[in-house]
């Protein structure tokens, strides 16, 4: 506008009929003249020009707000309020409103938008203004802070006792919650989500949980917070946004060290938006397709890789378990660890969902002190001793390799029903 490029209503159109429904009803020149109240533009661009001082961006040239410039945009403003006044606007605007919402119907899909649109769908990724609200409906903490009152209530504890120097907040978990695949919520669970990830990666995991001293699990329904200082604002950490509760049978199997940057700069995994995943993937692939790159793929979201990689290597605490087709995702995958990735796979059906194994027994060992022999001994339901002993060299099959002693003879029933790869006899190191 300030270039003559454009008026203010062939910017308006753009962004209405650009960028899709979010935007038909904000962010547009007619909603800041609403604004700006019964002096329309005018006075809204007088409380709007200072902010054209703040640094906003290095990336492009700010124009100066003259008066002259003021003069334009009231001008184009009021040529494309067309005479009609605030209150007529405003009704239209709610009419739109009204008009979105009548269409939604029964059975049918209701996209409920934000401007901006939310990045992630947990605040573990970031805290931007607009993640908490459909996060916060998703995941649930201990406490809640409803009400006018705002004091804590029962969350996913049903009670909750603070020892007299403030130092141990212990939490009695409701009964009989379970997660959405069937597994049961426990204080593993609690554990899992603090210390594995709200605390290392949460904006705001060192303020609340830094003088944690330890989380012990007496049984599944209590967590024992131990301080080795009174933290004033430690039970305001106990709410959906701050302490999301997350699964430690989903989740337990990832190195987030690793994962978690990278989720951050495109997140294409499981903590974006569907929407937002398929675009990104679609990209890269279209981009490959062009340009014949390579990538390397790292996500401990199976059913994504399926769809991306030719090639897919599994690894368990810094070392490759086995190496496969995708294909093999659908159930021809042998190590013990790669079967129990793949049954860690979010599946819609609840009725298949309740017949899976199990998930893995216990947490990842430090990778800066790994276990003799196998890696994922400590956590195997096929473990004997010469698995603690030796490390096994790797064993050909279909389509890849395996390491592990008992490839060929692992009681494959025992973790899914479907038959494994056919082995070949040769091995090699
Ligand atoms: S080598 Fe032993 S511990 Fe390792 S995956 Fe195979 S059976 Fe399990």
């Amino acid at each position: 506008m300030h270039d003559e490029v454009a008026t203010v209503e062939e910017v308006d159109d753009a962004i209405r009929f650009g960028a899709g429904l979010r935007w038909a009803m904000m962010g547009t020149f007619l909603i800041y003249r609403l604004a700006g109240g019964e002096d329309g533009m005018r006075h809204f661009m007088a409380q709007f020009g200072p902010a054209l001082k703040l640094p906003w961006t290095k990336l492009t040239e700010v124009p100066e707000l003259t008066e002259a410039f003021i003069d334009r945009i009231a001008a184009q403003s009021d040529a494309q309020a067309g005479g009609i006044g605030l209150r007529d606007w405003e009704r239209k605007r709610d009419d739109g409103l009204l008009a979105i919402a009548a269409e939604v119907k029964k059975g049918g899909t209701l996209s409920y938008s934000f401007q901006p649109e939310p990045t992630a769908l947990s605040t573990i990724a970031t805290t931007a203004v607009t993640v908490p609200i459909p996060a916060t409906k998703i995941f649930e903490s201990l406490l809640e802070y409803a009400g006018p009152d705002l004091k804590p209530k029962p969350g996913l504890a049903r009670s909750w006792t603070i020892a007299p120097a403030g130092l141990t907040y212990t939490f009695k978990l409701q009964l009989g919650v379970k997660w959405q695949d069937g597994q049961p919520f426990t204080s593993a669970d609690v554990k899992f989500s603090v210390e594995k990830i709200i605390l290392p990666y949460h904006a705001r995991g060192k303020i609340y949980f830094g003088h944690l001293a330890g989380i012990d699990t007496p049984d599944p329904q209590t967590a024992v917070f131990r301080l080795n200082k009174h933290v004033p604002c430690f039970l305001k950490a106990f709410q959906p946004s701050e302490a999301p509760m997350l699964p430690q049978h989903l989740l337990g199997y990832t190195d987030h060290s690793i994962s978690l940057p990278f989720r951050r700069l495109v997140s294409p995994s499981s903590w974006s938006p569907s929407s937002v995943q398929a675009q990104v993937i679609n990209l890269l692939l279209r981009l490959q397709e062009q340009r014949g790159l390579s990538y390397l793929f790292i996500s401990h979201n199976l059913a994504l890789a399926r769809r991306f990689a030719d090639r897919l290597a599994v690894m368990y605490l810094g070392q490759i378990g086995e190496f496969a087709h995708p294909s093999q995702l659908t159930g021809g995958l042998v190590h013990a660890y790669s079967r129990a990735l793949f049954q860690a796979m979010p599946i819609a059906d609840s009725a298949r969902a309740r017949t899976r194994a199990p998930a893995l027994p216990g947490e990842p060992p430090s990778p800066v002190d790994p276990p003799s022999g196998c890696r994922f001994q400590a956590r195997c339901p096929y473990r004997q001793d010469i698995c603690t002993a030796a490390v096994r060299p790797v064993t050909e099959v279909e389509g890849g390799w395996v390491r592990c002693h008992f490839a060929n003879t692992l009681d494959q029933g025992r973790l899914m029903a479907s038959p494994g790869r056919r082995l070949y006899a040769r091995t090699s190191t």
